[in-house]
């Protein structure tokens, strides 16, 4: 793969008014990119009002409800995950100045934004079809104060159309990679993968943002995640804080009781490995490279974790074999769905997947001709300041996309949904407890 030291990538690059590049390190909050880094500008909140948007939930009878909450699947690469969606820079600031993950110790607060992270799968992809209009524009509006400054002097906003859509792409792009690194019963054929990403449009047509970054067709696709990995994913401060796990030389003394220290102790070596393993283990060479861990992966973790992803494989076919309940078998929300839609996982092949998808855009098609799309939003509820949002306690705010008017250009407002106020993260959704 190409680094950003190529010659040629440099000159096209530094004669790009939509890139700066960076000559010296630059602090910007916590967060720091080093010199050479290259920062195309990816400002503004791309959402779509409510007229623009056209919202397909995901058929049942899909690859991604196949794969998508399967815990080996999403278990064997480990931190990846997180990891390359970091390293995309505007995402990296965003998660720098807003995470609650790196600002909070409390295991409550860790807890509360892993579940909103898992929304988007559970909520959005495995939710009935009404559910998942309304969860896909909570989950966008979540989004909407994720903003701020990049060291050039741009703005980011998480919400802008390449950067929204590359955080999306890292969610199914994850099951790609588990079929590389060899935990499924054989991998994807092309085909497959194709159809995967035929279904993540529909996916992304439920946060109600614009998809212009969206690839057309798999062939480009494809090429649009090499130029990602070889040109667009940066390493900095955020990124290092992301695999610091991997280096930290763990100290059991400091998180177990000394009366257990007898036993805890010699397991320390084995869990350092484990920590480092699930951090970079499922990282592509040149990622890892570019990170600087290459240093502390050797060929003999290379062969321990190989032998660890056969361990897994074994055990989920073995699962799939004896026909083990899906509750074994998939994560609770995925299992769940499942049983709602009368569906055995099994039985979703390429063709039935293929089939699936072909019939739900030939109806909406139909559906498009007879009437006007229908509209997500809910009866619109008087709000006041002296209110409170029963998610987080927070008093309600005037609605920023609005300024506080319940109305954008004569419709109401998307966020606030025309009652004005509303929390500044749940935004809406304050009315009902979490
Ligand atoms: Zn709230
Ligand atoms: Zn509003």
């Amino acid at each position: 793969m190409t680094d950003m030291i190529d010659g040629d990538l440099l000159a096209d690059q530094t004669t790009d008014p939509a890139v700066t590049m960076l000559d010296e390190d630059a602090t910007v909050g916590e967060n720091v990119f080093y010199a050479g880094t290259r920062l195309p500008i990816r400002e503004g909140d791309a959402s779509l009002r409510p007229k623009d948007r056209a919202q397909y939930p995901v058929p049942p009878d899909s690859l991604l409800w196949k794969y998508m909450g399967d815990p080996f699947v999403l278990f064997v690469s480990g931190q990846r995950t997180a990891i390359i969606e970091n390293m995309w820079p505007q995402l990296g600031q965003g998660v720098s100045d807003h995470s609650m993950v790196v600002k909070s110790k409390d295991p409550a607060v860790q807890a509360q934004r892993a579940k909103s992270s898992q929304k988007t799968i559970n909520g959005v992809l495995y939710a009935a079809p009404e559910d998942a209009q309304k969860y896909g524009i909570q989950v966008r509006n979540f989004h909407k104060s994720i903003k701020g400054d990049m060291p050039d002097g741009h703005r980011y906003h998480a919400l802008n159309a390449e950067t929204f859509y590359w955080a999306h792409v890292t969610f199914f792009e994850a099951i790609y990679r588990a079929s590389d690194l060899g935990v499924l019963e054989r991998p994807l054929t092309r085909d497959e993968k194709a159809q995967i990403f035929e279904e993540s449009k529909e996916w992304f047509s439920l946060f109600g943002v614009d998809d212009s970054a969206q690839p057309q067709t798999y062939d480009e696709f494809e090429r649009y995640l090499r130029n990602v990995f070889d040109n667009e994913l940066v390493n900095s401060k955020l990124a290092q804080y992301t695999v610091g796990l991997a280096r930290q030389t763990l100290r059991v003394e400091k998180f177990v009781p000394e009366k257990y220290h007898w036993f805890a102790k010699p397991l320390a070596p084995r869990l350092r490995w484990f920590t480092k393993m699930i951090t970079i283990a499922g990282l592509e060479p040149s990622i890892k490279r570019r990170l600087e861990v290459d240093d502390i992966w050797s060929t003999w973790d290379e062969r321990r974790y190989r032998m660890f992803v056969a361990l897994l494989r074994t055990t989920r076919n073995g699962l799939r074999r004896t026909g083990a309940p899906l509750k074994y078998r998939y994560t609770p929300a995925a299992a769940a769905a499942f049983a709602r839609e009368g569906l055995d996982p099994d039985d979703i092949t390429l063709e039935s997947a293929r089939r699936a998808l072909a019939q739900a855009r030939a109806e909406r098609a139909r559906a498009e001709h007879a009437a006007a799309p229908a509209t997500v939003l809910e009866a619109v509820v008087d709000a006041t300041e002296a209110d409170t949002c029963a998610k987080c306690k927070r008093h309600l705010e005037p609605c920023e996309e609005c300024a506080g008017t319940g109305l954008v250009d004569g419709e109401h407002c998307d966020v606030c949904h025309g009652a004005r106020f509303g929390c500044r993260v749940h935004h809406a959704d304050w009315r009902v407890a979490a």
